[in-house]
């Protein structure tokens, strides 16, 4: 058989070029998408099993010509991992239409656009949904109105998701990574907050892309085969504590 085939989101920096590094190493082959052509460019690398595709997951179209493209150059798709999204911190009272719509046309829009678009190849392949949601959408806080409800649509979505196409064989299953210092996460984390973090989580630091990939290639893997629905939390222990976000 084939090598199998991942599809990436947000594939240019941080935990998706993680996870599409993993999978390459245990033999997938990947479709990595990005709308940062420059990132996606210098990302790609030699593998002979990556190929790159520039696509914004907000845009409609822009993720229907990309579906097409990756199931052409690949000829099947057996996971798509829903990661590209962006970070906003703000209250309520500050975050205006514009800002919020912002954040839940990529975190929100985009996961519901990407599955959808991928759905007729997953169903051929009987394959993997994962969606990367974050401790924020299970918490409350004063700072994340956009980014925490986005991220439980995320949660919601996943659980939809399984409920609806486990008939077709297909599984989809939800992280919830903690902090992680990548561009997004360090553009809103201040020292007080790096510092409140690494005194709730019971690990006592912040993950790394590598330790949120692996949980990735594991949903995404056949050794996961009786796992949707599920939301596990790669957070150091964070979620455990009912300790509020810093
Ligand atoms: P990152 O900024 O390092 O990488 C995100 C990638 O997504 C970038 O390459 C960016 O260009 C791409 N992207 C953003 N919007 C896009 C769009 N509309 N279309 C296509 N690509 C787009 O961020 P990261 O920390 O690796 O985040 C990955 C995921 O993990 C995000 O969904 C984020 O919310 C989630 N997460 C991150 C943390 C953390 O602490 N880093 C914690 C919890 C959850």
């Amino acid at each position: 058989m084939e090598n199998k085939v991942a599809l990436i989101t947000g594939a240019a920096r941080g935990i998706g070029l993680a996870t599409s590094q993993l999978l390459l190493s245990r033999d997938w082959r990947v479709a990595m998408i990005d709308r940062d052509g420059d990132a996606l460019d210098a990302a790609i690398g030699t593998d002979k099993g990556a190929k790159a595709f520039y696509c914004d997951v907000s845009d409609p179209d822009d993720v229907s010509e990309m579906a097409v493209a990756v199931t052409e150059a690949f000829g099947r798709i057996d996971a798509v991992v829903n990661n590209a999204g962006v970070a906003d911190f703000g209250p309520i009272g500050e975050t205006d239409f514009a800002r919020w719509r912002r954040v839940m046309k990529t975190n929100l829009d985009g996961v519901f656009l990407v599955s959808q678009a991928t759905l007729p190849a997953l169903k051929e392949s009987r394959g993997a949904l994962v969606n990367i949601a974050s401790i924020s959408g299970l918490r409350a806080s004063t700072l994340r109105v956009a980014y925490g409800t986005s991220k439980a649509g995320v949660i919601q979505l996943t659980r939809q998701q399984a409920a609806e196409l486990g008939e077709f064989g297909i599984r989809a299953n939800c992280i919830c990574p903690g902090p992680v210092r990548t561009k997004l996460a360090m553009a809103v984390h201040s020292q007080d907050i790096i510092d409140a973090y690494h005194d709730a989580i019971p690990l006592n630091r912040y993950g790394t892309e590598t330790e949120i990939a692996e949980c990735i290639a594991f949903l995404c893997s056949d050794q996961a085969s009786y796992v949707t629905g599920q939301v596990l939390a790669a957070d150091g222990g964070f979620e455990a504590t009912g300790v509020g976000l810093p």
